[in-house]
């Protein structure tokens, strides 16, 4: 029993052997793309933040709705701006923030290195979608760092078109400020995922302890305050049921279709 498990278990691309992939590919051709950054998310938390929570929530849903899940990718998009000679990335500059307490002023924030222009990254996810329709995968599920998954979501219908490829991402039309998955920046939520999955990452510790004093580069609810394990895991529920629904009834429809052209 243990063993089947473990089996069930890999759900890596880079560690199936071929037998394992035509296996996993037969019971569901889904596949997950984590889009990371390398990415300032305040001083307690893992550079490689917007890695870690799709990453760990895609072995998950993989182990359970089957499919296989790719390497994550640490490039994607992000608003750019040149003052003085210097380029800033989107966190770096803290004057766009909403609300007036969390602002900053524009610094190159220490380990963003992930930024690249939007063309180039349209082009990069094209060639995984043209490589994974090959392989014959029917569903794509990708998401993590805000810019990237916008740029899914943008250009969703005309990629599901293209390459015959379903695509799926973890944010839904319902207002998710206090659930979402991501919609944060390395505030409560995204501190709260982290945490659920590699609590030896995060160190709340490090954040200032004067309560009226933000932390740099941090958007959202104050995670000193509401972060922990717990909130995580409810965020994850929350995302794991929607995202289940809809990959079953898209497998469904991938059976109905295919006994219709064996019919
Ligand atoms: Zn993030």
């Amino acid at each position: 029993m243990e063993e089947k498990q473990s089996h069930l278990h890999k759900v890596n691309y880079a560690e199936l052997t071929p037998a394992e992939f035509r296996i996993r590919m037969a019971a569901a051709p889904i596949a997950y793309l984590p889009l990371g950054t390398l990415e300032f998310h305040g001083e307690h938390m893992p550079l490689g933040s917007d890695a870690i929570q799709p990453a760990g929530f895609f072995n998950e849903i993989a182990a359970e709705a089957g499919g296989i899940v790719l390497p994550t990718l640490f490039l994607g998009p992000d608003r750019v701006e040149t003052v003085s000679g210097s380029e800033y990335y989107g966190k770096d500059n803290g004057n766009h923030a909403t609300l007036e307490t969390q602002q900053y002023e524009p610094q190159i924030l220490t380990g963003s290195a992930y930024w690249i222009p939007e063309e180039l990254f349209i082009l990069l996810i094209e060639g995984i979608l043209k490589q994974l329709k090959r392989q014959g995968f029917k569903i794509l599920v990708a998401h993590g760092h805000g810019p990237s998954t916008r740029q899914v979501i943008n250009h969703t219908p005309e990629w599901e078109a293209k390459f015959g490829v379903r695509i799926f991402n973890l944010w839904g039309s319902e207002n998710d400020d206090w659930n979402g998955f991501m919609s944060d920046h390395g505030a409560m939520l995204e501190t709260s995922v982290v945490m659920k999955y590699r609590p030896d990452l995060v160190h709340i510790e490090n954040l200032p302890e004067d309560p009226t004093q933000w932390p740099t580069g941090i958007r959202g609810y104050d995670p000193r305050i509401y972060a922990s394990a717990e909130k995580g895991n409810e965020i994850v529920k929350i995302q794991k049921e929607r995202i289940l629904n809809k990959l079953g009834s898209a497998l469904d429809q991938l059976k109905d279709q295919s006994e219709i052209k064996n019919e």
